[in-house]
């Protein structure tokens, strides 16, 4: 499946650049929610486990109850609109030769190899 919106790519390889079109993917509102939940629930759970270390819960528990709420909505403003995935193809700045590229998952610089010369490239949404 190729999702994502319509945008632009920069491919670096040793010192040449070139742009290309990409099908652009972002994180979900949706995505963006579960994780900053997810972050919250582990911030709790940790601060929580720490109820059994003697000196340190007085502090850890209130602290990590505290924190929880704030990394979690951190995480969420962070996630929100990320790009999280690219594909597209483009011709390889050291011989010309054509490449494709399809990450769905994953942030950016995509890393990869031109099938033609072998040249390594890094790949970014431009
Ligand atoms: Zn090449």
């Amino acid at each position: 499946m190729n999702n994502g919106a319509e945008g632009q790519m920069r491919v670096v390889s040793s010192g040449k650049e070139i742009t290309g079109s990409a099908r652009i993917v972002h994180v979900t509102q949706r995505d963006a929610v579960l994780r900053g939940l997810k972050t919250f629930a582990l911030t709790v759970l940790a601060a929580l486990a720490t109820i059994i270390i003697p000196g340190v819960h007085f502090i850890s528990v209130p602290g990590g109850l505290i924190a929880a709420p704030i990394v979690g909505v951190m995480v969420f403003m962070k996630s929100r609109g990320a790009v999280k995935g690219m594909s597209g193809s483009f011709t390889c700045p050291q011989c010309g030769g054509s490449n494709v590229l399809d990450y769905q998952e994953g942030k950016p610089p995509y890393y990869g190899s031109c099938p033609t010369c072998k040249s390594p490239y890094q790949a970014f949404p431009a």
